[in-house]
């Protein structure tokens, strides 16, 4: 039997409903193949615990009623879909863990402050809830714990992975391997102390591409609650539908610019392992959903092929020129390390001769513009550049696919469609690996500029 990682999100596992249909797809799936599944907390749960947190951190007595609340649903899940003789050591186990939180939040509540670890040890609780519940819904499941394997060090108030040290840790712990896993997402503990930390926000999908890479899994099944990558967002394009079968570094791109469905970054280890990523929606487990690898089978490089539409809202543009603008000392090098020491986040940049476009969300604009009058004021003074020009209220639209060498045909393309619809774009970017171009419109123009890209695109 050949092994599987599947992975499911915080809807999959947020309802007796979904969690119903993720143990028939386990049980399914476990007739041919050895499962490791892996889950997130119960959907909305993550949010909810840092909520909580901040109410006891603001003295809110009101957290006390939350946590009761969170036991409950916990409990209902329990009276609702596990087997009977089951349900009351599986409450125990919950109101424990249960008692050990509300320690937790009361020691935060007295302290009027949360640490790094004692937030990390609040948001554990969804995780290590979630995968006890799913491990006793499924027959003859083993539970392991990713916090005995999965190792992290802190740097900068970040945990980051500590690669080596899990990949052994992890071998030994699927030394066998059982036909039926349930692992916890996201959490992981300190490699020193052993204190419990985690992967960020999302971590759920790192772990299960840590656990299908380092033990050579067939394939890794993200399954969530949609059919897939879809060429756009299904509820701005109507005629929108999945994308089958995808490169790596389009889904990389299509996510980069404003696709939500996975988080890329963390599937690399995969990746970079070749083995396939299913993209599978929970709710719809006949439909194929996406496939992506490595790199599909190329295409002969004349022939322009697309496989979707992102976009992104509230973005303003930046731009940077000026007479003497080559003259400049260090002007990239400085733009970037201005702006990044100070936490803003640059989406893309685009250059040309003459100018310097910065494309950053709306919400850092003011910011943005801050840092680098403060960076370049000299420059401005003795009139090399002009004053820092600044444009919100924009939005993005991201057609990605393989373009290589057909940048400006297929620029020309666009304008003289868009032209047609009266959208004119305000900016064009080549993506950095030739396989998207990302236009910036109004953005009251962008689903106009969606609708008839799509059309003749895709
Ligand atoms: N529960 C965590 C979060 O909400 C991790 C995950 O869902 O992947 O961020
Ligand atoms: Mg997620």
């Amino acid at each position: 039997m050949s092994l599987k990682v599947l992975k499911f999100g915080g809807t999959s596992v947020g309802t007796v409903e979904s969690i119903s249909l993720l143990k028939g797809i386990v049980e399914h799936e476990a007739q041919t193949d050895d499962i490791i599944v892996v889950v997130s907390a119960l959907g909305g749960l993550t949010d909810r615990l840092i909520a909580t947190a901040d109410m006891a951190k603001g003295r809110d007595e009101a957290y006390l009623a939350e946590v009761t609340a969170m036991q409950k649903r916990h409990h209902d899940m329990i009276d609702a879909i596990v087997a009977p003789h089951r349900q009351e050591s599986l409450k125990q186990y919950i109101d424990a863990q249960f008692a050990d939180l509300s320690d937790l939040y009361s020691t935060i509540y007295n302290e009027q402050r949360a640490s790094l670890e004692t937030m990390a040890a609040v948001v554990s609780f969804g995780e290590l809830l979630s995968s006890n519940l799913t491990a006793n819904i499924i027959e003859g499941a083993v539970w392991k714990d990713s916090r005995e394997f999965i190792k992290t060090e802190t740097r900068h108030s970040r945990f980051t992975i500590c690669e080596d040290l899990t990949a052994q840790l992890l071998h030994d712990a699927f030394l066998s391997v059982p036909h039926i896993t349930v692992c916890p997402g996201f959490i992981s503990s300190d490699c020193h102390d052993g204190h419990v930390t985690n992967l960020g926000r999302g971590g759920s999908d790192f772990t299960a591409a840590i656990l299908a890479a380092e033990l050579g899994a067939e394939a890794l099944e993200i399954w969530t609650d949609v059919d897939g990558f879809m060429t756009a967002d299904p509820r701005i394009i109507a005629e929108a539908h999945t994308i089958v079968d995808m490169s790596y570094s389009d889904a990389m791109e299509l996510c980069n610019y404003g696709a939500k469905v996975i988080y890329p970054p963390t599937l690399y280890p995969v990746c970079q392992k070749k083995i396939p990523i299913y993209v599978k929606n929970t709710f719809h487990a006949s439909h194929c959903g996406t496939r992506i690898v490595n790199k599909i089978a190329a295409l002969p490089s004349s022939r322009l092929s697309f496989c979707g539409l992102s976009s992104m809202k509230e973005i303003s543009v930046l731009s940077i020129k000026g007479p003497e603008m080559q003259g400049v000392y260090g002007l990239h090098r400085r733009i970037a390390s201005c702006l990044l020491e100070k936490g803003v986040e640059i989406l893309f940049m685009d250059s040309s001769d003459d100018s310097i476009s910065l494309i950053v969300r709306d919400a850092a604009c003011a910011d943005a513009v801050g840092y680098l009058h403060d960076e370049f004021q000299n420059a401005v003074r003795n009139g090399r550049l002009h004053p820092i020009g600044a444009r919100s209220g924009l939005a993005t639209v991201t057609l990605v696919g393989s373009i290589a060498d057909s940048y400006d045909i297929l620029r020309e393309r666009i304008s003289a469609v868009l032209a047609r619809a009266e959208v004119n774009p305000i900016l064009y970017h080549l993506g950095s690996e030739h396989n998207s171009i990302t236009l910036v419109v109004e953005k009251p123009q962008v689903q106009t500029a969606l609708n008839v890209l799509h059309r003749e695109f895709l």
